[in-house]
């Protein structure tokens, strides 16, 4: 991606103080999914690091890394998996319980969303201190499949995430703060 688009989504990103808590600086991504051609660029740029690896399914976690990690799967020709808040998927699931940035979760994924050798991405939209994204990447462990790594629109690198998730593949993120 050129340094100028680089710039531009940087720049789109709204920094919003104290959401949802007191000292957390929330970054609004809603500006960037307004603006068709800067998503574009968005999508592209995560997906790249995956382009010719024969993915499978992407994971997306939810609510955000839902539409990054759809539009990547139709990018590279995959399917879309989402790793959803417990309580959410219908069927049977496998869970998670983990602690972010604010407070603590819990996420799921169906049963039979992947199978054991399937090649797969990890996707969403921000990784703060890994929790999720760790928790997330459990999932796909327990599941048999094949991780090809995790990417990330936004990287937050001073809450040290990527340590986290150490020994789970390569981890990519457009931009970091
Ligand atoms: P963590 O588990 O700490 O890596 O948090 C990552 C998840 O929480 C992502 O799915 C984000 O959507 C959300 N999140 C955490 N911190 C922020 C932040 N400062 N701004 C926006 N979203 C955040």
């Amino acid at each position: 991606m050129s340094p100028d688009s680089l710039e531009r989504l940087r720049s789109t990103i709204r920094d919003v103080p104290d959401f949802p808590q007191p000292g957390i600086l929330f970054k609004d991504i809603t500006p960037v999914l307004a603006d068709a051609e800067l998503m574009k660029a968005a999508i592209e740029g995560m997906a790249e690091n995956f382009v010719g690896q024969k993915v499978d399914k992407v994971v997306g976690i939810d609510a955000r890394g839902f539409i990054f990690g759809a539009l990547i799967a139709q990018h590279l020709g995959a399917g879309f998996v989402p790793v959803r808040k417990k309580g959410k998927l219908p069927w049977k699931t496998r869970g998670v319980d983990y602690s972010l940035e604010y407070g603590t979760n819990s996420v799921e994924m169906h049963l039979d969303a992947l199978a054991p050798g399937e090649r797969v991405v990890l996707a969403d939209d921000l990784l703060a201190t890994g929790g999720t994204a760790g928790a997330a990447l459990e999932l796909i462990r327990e599941s048999g499949a094949e991780l090809l790594g995790s990417v990330f629109f936004i990287e937050l690198a001073f809450l040290c995430g990527r340590e986290k998730l150490e020994n789970c593949g390569p981890i990519h993120s457009l931009l970091t703060f």
